[in-house]
């Protein structure tokens, strides 16, 4: 795929109307892969306009009809999926038997399962003498980051097509590539001019305007709890409806019992994939003192699998994280996690050697790690696995709970209903049960700062539904 150096607005592809581009960096090796226009105020409010001018005829348009262009849209991203791969790999650095099966994989099932779900659902219903109407709730503005960067356009455009809202899109700086192809698929699928529209910029330029413009009614934002905060607040301050998918600290509690090489491995692995860049990533695992060193060791030997390679070299399984500033982010908590006494086991801040050249961090362990400290509590965003003890189940809870976040976890047990009863207790969205896979069709989102609203299957769906009541 060729870069565009424009903006889709209104179904074309036209200049952006700011000066000044983003250049877009192979996090792997530095080098330039393209520029792509960075869109100001002006571009924003051209989009807007045509996002409004296409809402009442998207909105009429029977579900039926709506479901069938999904169902078009889920066969050109099926048909490009190598493609989508590829320029995921290119832009975040993830490895390429990753992008393959989740960052290409679960944008083609995310956006398949809303064909069916637009053409399922019942946008009307009966409450005694009223008949309830379920209606978009109107100009969508979404702003994603860069770490799963198509999955989290699709699970924004899919429902909110769906839905029949109409939308802005403003992806991550990183990662607008894949953006770009997401729009050329809409394009293609045949989805009416305005309906999409793509603005790539800076966050604080055109996210900004975007988060701000009186003409959206709804913002939905995927990113850093900093950023959501503000977006947040100024939505509150307009009475604009909000959704906002931001960080988290999740736990992964290994209660006595269970199998512990099993729950150790997958939680490293968990840990490791898109190299430690996912929100709801267990970065806090929590191990009862009797098998506390014996985890310790498990975990240091799996982490030194993923050793760091070149992203498009087959067995990679470990890439850079996304750009040089992340690096020095990630390794500045790594030096922040020594300094306040937690134990190193693997990896650590230094450059991995022969890597200089990209953004890459080593596979890294804390063992000693105490609920309180900095690595026990931030989010890292990097290859970094703390490892806690705990005294006793309900001293479990208290440190799985006891931070700002609550987005997801997991917990490991040889009886499936004590798993689900700890569960139960957790203060976060999503609990894998003895390493149960994703769901793309369950509701996603936080508790406590992890967020607000839920995203993917029907759930999802109704976040950019209102509801209208007939009385008869
Ligand atoms: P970020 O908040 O810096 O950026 C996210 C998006 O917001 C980007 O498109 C950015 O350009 C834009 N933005 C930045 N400043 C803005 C502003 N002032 N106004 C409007 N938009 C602005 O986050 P990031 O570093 O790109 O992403 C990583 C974060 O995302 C992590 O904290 C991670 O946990 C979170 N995340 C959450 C989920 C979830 O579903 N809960 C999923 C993925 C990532």
């Amino acid at each position: 795929m060729q870069a565009h150096d424009a903006l889709f607005i209104d179904g074309t592809w036209r200049p952006a109307a700011a000066d000044g581009t983003l250049q877009v960096t192979n996090p792997a090796n530095g080098t330039v892969l393209a520029t792509v226009p960075a869109g100001g105020p002006e571009d924003v409010d051209a989009a807007v306009a045509a996002a409004r001018a296409a809402l009442p005829g998207w909105s009429g348009t029977p579900p039926a009809e709506r479901a069938a262009l999904l169902g078009a849209l889920h066969d050109v991203l099926t048909a490009r999926r190598e493609e989508i791969a590829e320029i995921v790999t290119r832009e975040l650095g993830s490895p390429l038997a990753f992008s393959q099966a989740v960052h290409a994989a679960v944008p083609v099932a995310v956006s398949g399962s809303y064909a069916r779900i637009a053409a399922e659902h019942t946008f009307e219903e009966r409450i005694g003498n009223s008949r309830v109407l379920h209606e978009p709730v109107g100009v969508v503005g979404a702003i994603t980051p860069w770490n799963y960067p198509l999955h989290q356009i699709v699970a924004k455009a899919a429902p909110a097509l769906a839905a029949g809202c109409t939308m802005v899109l403003k992806p991550a700086e990183d990662t607008p590539l894949v953006a770009q192809l997401f729009a050329e698929a809409v394009a293609e699928a045949g989805f009416p001019a305005g309906v999409f529209n793509l603005v790539t910029g800076l966050g604080p330029v055109a996210g900004q305007a975007l988060a701000e413009h009186e003409d959206v009614d709804l913002v939905s934002f995927t990113g850093s709890t900093a950023v959501g905060r503000r977006i947040g607040a100024a939505a509150g301050g307009a009475v604009k409806n909000v959704a906002l998918e931001l960080g988290g600290k999740s736990a992964n509690v290994i209660l006595p019992g269970a199998d512990l090489a099993r729950a150790v491995k997958v939680g490293v692995a968990n840990v490791m994939a898109n190299s430690g860049q996912t929100c709801s990533a267990w970065t806090r695992m929590l191990v009862d003192a009797a098998r506390y060193e014996e985890a310790v060791e498990l975990a240091a030997a799996a982490a030194a699998k993923y050793a760091p390679g070149d992203p498009e070299a087959e067995g990679t399984r470990l890439g850079p994280v996304v750009n040089a500033r992340q690096r020095e982010r990630v390794a500045g908590y790594i030096e922040q996690g020594v300094k306040e006494g937690a134990r190193l086991v693997a990896g650590g801040p230094e450059v991995p050697e022969g890597f200089e050249r990209g953004a890459y961090v080593a596979p890294t362990v804390f063992a000693d790690v105490t609920p309180e400290m900095t690595i026990a509590q931030e989010e890292i965003f990097g290859p970094v696995l703390s490892v806690l003890r705990y005294e006793d189940t309900e001293d479990a809870l208290r440190i799985a709970n006891g931070t700002v976040y609550g987005l997801a976890g997991a917990v490991w047990s040889e009886d499936e209903e004590e798993a689900v009863a700890f569960a139960r207790r957790m203060e976060t969205g999503q609990v894998d049960i003895n390493g149960g896979r994703f769901n793309p069709q369950a509701p996603f989102g936080g508790y406590k700062q992890s967020g607000v609203g839920r995203e993917l299957g029907p759930h999802g769906l109704g976040e950019y539904l209102q509801t209208k009541s007939l009385q008869l």
